[in-house]
């Protein structure tokens, strides 16, 4: 059985930068499980998985565009610590909606000083690029339930 649209698909994985520092991973015991065809991964990963069988295990890259975007100065910034009335402390690592020309943005508090908390709307990893090492663990036609819902069930995915 090799992986097609509506399988549900174990994979471990162990994600590097571009210096080979570990980003993320998940190994074979307790591997990624995802329904695939229905964009559950990023375009790229799912692209490559398509075709796979279970013991495969190759190797991805995938530059900022076709991973989490190219990093957006626009959507980083310093914002006068008034514009944070009502929360009682704003500390690095919070998370807050900020409206953009493009629409709400989950921003994370990069800094905070007196006068100013710098905030950024990028995801942590845009601007990257991706190493994927992939190892394909199981593959499994999926249940009417979980294509209806569009995303796998079970140990390792939605309970
Ligand atoms: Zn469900």
């Amino acid at each position: 059985m090799s992986i097609t649209k509506n399988r549900v698909v174990g994979f471990a994985y162990t994600l590097t930068d571009d210096d080979g520092a570990v980003i993320d991973s998940a190994d074979v015991q307790s591997p990624l499980v995802y329904l695939h065809g229905h964009s559950q991964l990023i375009a790229g990963m799912e692209n490559a998985l398509g075709g796979r069988e279970v013991g495969d295990q190759f190797s991805i890259v995938l530059p900022p565009e076709e991973a989490y975007g190219v990093y957006d100065e626009n959507l980083a910034g310093a914002v006068p610590v008034s514009a944070f009335q009502g929360v009682d402390a704003v500390e690095v690592g919070m998370q807050f909606q900020m409206e953009f020309p493009g629409g709400l943005k989950v921003v994370t508090v990069s800094a905070v000083d007196d006068q100013h908390v710098t905030v950024d709307g990028n995801h942590p990893l845009a601007g990257d690029t991706l190493h994927f090492d992939i190892e394909v663990v199981s593959i499994r036609a999926a249940t009417q339930d979980e294509i209806e819902h569009r995303h796998a069930h079970g140990p390792g995915g939605h309970q």
